[in-house]
C-alpha cells in the first residue's frame, strides 16, 4: 500500500530540525507539504501587516527549498479542516502531521481537527517543533505553572539538555501527480503601499537567512552579549526573533550552536555571555508557558486588579507615539526603527512601552495592537508578556511604580546618541550632551544644529516628572480598590 502523509506547515517554515517532517519521512510513504492561509481562524489576533510581509517571503523561500527536493509546497485557503479534508479526498492521504502551536485559538482549532481526523480514520499526529520544553512538562513542586521567571528557568535547565537537532532531509518523496494550489501572490500578503523598503533592505526571511543571521551573531556579538545586549546603537543582540517566530530556525538549533560556542571559547566572559543569551531564549519559553497556562492574558491582565486601572482615551497621544513624534528622542527613534525595519531593540521596546503606558497612561492593549501590526516578529506569547511586564500587570512584571525616565534611559543605553542620530536624523547634528533632551539645549546650540523645536522636531508631549506623579496616583487608586 502506498502511504501519503500531509505535512502541514505553520510556524515551522523550515526543513531542518522539523519533527513533523521527520515523522512523515519515517512513515516511508509519499509526502505532501501544505500551507493553509486561514487568518480568520486566529481569533482577534490575525497576522498584522509586517507579519504578512514576512510570511510571504518566508513561504517563497520554503517553497523553493521544497521544490528543490521534489516535493512542492501546496498552498490552500482555510478553514484548515475543510482544506485538509479536501486534500485528503483528492490525494487519498492517510495521515496528517504538524508541529504544535500554543496560541489559544490555534490549540482549540487543532484539537477539533485531530478529533475529526481520528473519527474519519485518518492518522493525525502533532510534534514539538517550537519550544525546548513543553509548557505542561515544567511545573512547580505543587504541580502549578510557574509565574516567576528565575525558578522557571532553573527548573528547565535542571532537566536534560535539549536533544541534538535533526538534519535537513536530502530528498523528499513528493507526489508524482500535481496537486492544485493557490499561487502565493494571490494570498495578497504584501502591503499595498510601498512601506516595506526598509524591511526588504534589512531582512532576508527564510531558513538560509535565519542561519546567516545566527552565524553573523555568533561571529560578531555573542561573545560580548552580556555587555552589548542593552545597546541599541551597537546591534549587540541576535535579531533572531522573526526567524524564531516563524520557525525558520528552531530554539533547539540555536541552543546547540550556542552551547558549542561556549565549549570552544572557555573564557569567563563567553561563559557569562552564553548563559545570558540562553536565558533570553528562556524568556521565550516562559512566555509560551504563560500563554498556554493563562490563555486569557492575550486580552486581559494576569494581575486582576489592573482591570480597574483608569486608562486615558488619548487618540492624539497614541498617534504621536505611533509616528515617533513624542519629543523624547529615544522613544521616537525606537518607534521609527519599528516603522522602517518592523523590529525594535528590546531595551527600546521597554522604554517606548513604558512611555505609552505610564507617561501617556494609554492602555497596554493599544500598544500591543500597534506592535502586533508593525513587528515582523509579532508573537502572541512574547508580545503579551512584554506588554504586561512593562505595564506591571503580568507575571514576574516590573512593578508599575518603576517608571522609566526616557532621558536617563537614552543617556545610559545610547551613550553617544548614535541610535537617535540614525533614526531621528533631524537631531543628528546636536551635541551628545543634548541629544536625549533637546528642549534643555541652549538656543544657540539648537540653532547651530539646525533644530527649531516645535517645527523640525516636536517639544515633549508631556512633562515626564508630572506624568510620573499622575501615573503613581492612578496606581494608588487601584491599590485602594
Ligand atoms: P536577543 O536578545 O538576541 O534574544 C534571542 C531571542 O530570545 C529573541 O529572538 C527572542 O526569541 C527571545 N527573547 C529575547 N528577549 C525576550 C523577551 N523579553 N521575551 C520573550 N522572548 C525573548 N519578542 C518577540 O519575539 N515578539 C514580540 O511580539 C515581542 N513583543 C515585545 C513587546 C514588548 C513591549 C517588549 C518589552 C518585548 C517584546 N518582545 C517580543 C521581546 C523582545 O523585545 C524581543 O524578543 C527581542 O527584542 C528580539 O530581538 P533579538 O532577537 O535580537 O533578541
Amino acid at each position: 500500500m502506498n502511504f501519503l502523509t500531509i505535512v502541514w506547515f505553520r510556524h515551522d517554515l523550515r526543513l531542518a530540525d522539523n519533527p513533523a517532517l521527520a515523522a512523515a519521512l519515517e512513515r516511508r510513504g509519499q509526502i505532501l507539504p501544505v500551507f493553509i492561509w486561514s487568518p480568520e481562524e486566529e481569533g482577534r489576533w490575525t497576522p498584522g501587516t509586517a507579519s504578512r510581509w514576512w510570511l510571504h517571503h518566508s513561504l517563497s523561500s520554503l517553497s523553493k527549498n521544497l521544490q528543490a527536493l521534489h516535493a512542492p509546497l501546496v498552498i490552500r485557503r482555510g478553514p484548515a479542516l475543510e482544506a485538509l479534508n479536501q486534500l485528503i479526498d483528492e490525494t487519498r492521504a492517510t495521515a496528517v502531521v504538524w508541529n504544535r502551536r500554543y496560541e489559544p485559538a490555534a490549540i482549540a482549532r487543532d484539537k477539533q481537527i485531530k478529533q475529526a481526523f481520528r473519527e474519519r480514520g485518518i492518522d493525525a499526529e502533532s510534534y514539538n517543533g517550537s519550544l525546548l520544553y513543553e509548557p505542561w512538562d515544567v511545573a512547580t513542586k505543587t504541580g502549578q505553572p510557574y509565574q516567576v521567571f528565575a525558578p522557571f528557568w532553573k527548573a528547565c535547565t535542571a532537566r536534560e539538555a535539549p536533544t541534538e537537532p535533526l538534519d535537513a532531509p536530502e530528498y523528499l518523496p513528493g507526489l508524482r501527480t500535481k496537486v492544485a494550489g493557490e499561487p502565493l501572490e494571490c494570498l495578497g500578503l504584501l502591503p499595498k503601499l510601498d512601506w516595506d523598503a526598509g524591511m526588504r533592505e534589512h531582512w532576508t526571511p527564510g531558513e538560509a537567512g535565519a542561519h546567516a543571521r545566527l552565524k553573523q551573531f555568533t561571529d560578531r556579538a555573542l561573545g560580548e552579549y552580556h555587555e552589548l545586549r542593552n545597546r541599541p546603537d551597537l546591534e549587540g543582540s541576535s535579531q533572531l526573533s522573526p526567524y524564531l517566530h516563524f520557525g525558520e530556525i528552531s530554539p533547539r538549533q540555536v541552543w546547540h550552536l550556542v552551547d558549542q560556542f561556549r565549549r570552544v571559547h572557555r573564557t569567563p566572559t563567553v561563559q557569562q555571555a552564553t548563559k545570558t543569551f540562553l536565558a533570553e531564549i528562556g524568556w521565550r519559553e516562559f512566555a509560551h508557558h504563560l500563554l498556554y497556562h493563562f490563555p486569557h492574558t492575550i486580552n486581559a491582565p494576569l494581575r486582576e486588579k489592573f482591570t480597574r486601572f483608569a486608562w486615558e482615551q488619548d487618540a492624539t497621544g497614541l498617534k504621536h507615539w505611533q509616528r515617533g513624534q513624542t519629543g523624547y528622542p529615544i522613544v521616537d527613534a525606537g518607534m521609527r526603527q519599528l516603522w522602517q525595519w518592523g523590529w525594535m531593540h528590546n531595551r527600546v521596546r521597554m522604554i517606548v512601552a513604558s512611555f505609552l503606558v505610564k507617561d501617556l497612561l494609554i492602555s497596554w492593549h493599544a500598544g500591543a495592537e500597534w506592535f502586533w501590526d508593525t513587528l515582523v516578529d509579532a508573537d502572541l506569547a512574547n508580545n503579551t508578556l512584554g506588554w504586561q511586564w512593562t505595564a506591571g500587570c503580568g507575571a514576574d512584571a516590573a512593578p508599575f511604580f518603576r517608571i522609566f525616565n526616557p532621558v536617563s534611559q537614552g543617556q545610559k543605553f545610547d551613550v553617544d546618541g548614535e541610535y537617535v542620530r540614525r533614526w531621528v536624523p533631524e537631531l543628528a547634528r546636536l551635541p551628545t550632551e543634548h541629544i536625549h533632551a533637546p528642549w534643555e539645549a541652549p538656543a544657540d546650540v539648537l540653532a547651530a544644529a539646525g533644530v527649531r523645536l516645535g517645527q523640525d522636531y516636536p517639544r515633549p508631549l508631556v512633562d515626564h516628572a508630572l506624568a510620573r506623579t499622575r501615573a503613581l496616583e492612578r496606581l494608588a487608586a487601584i491599590k485602594d480598590g
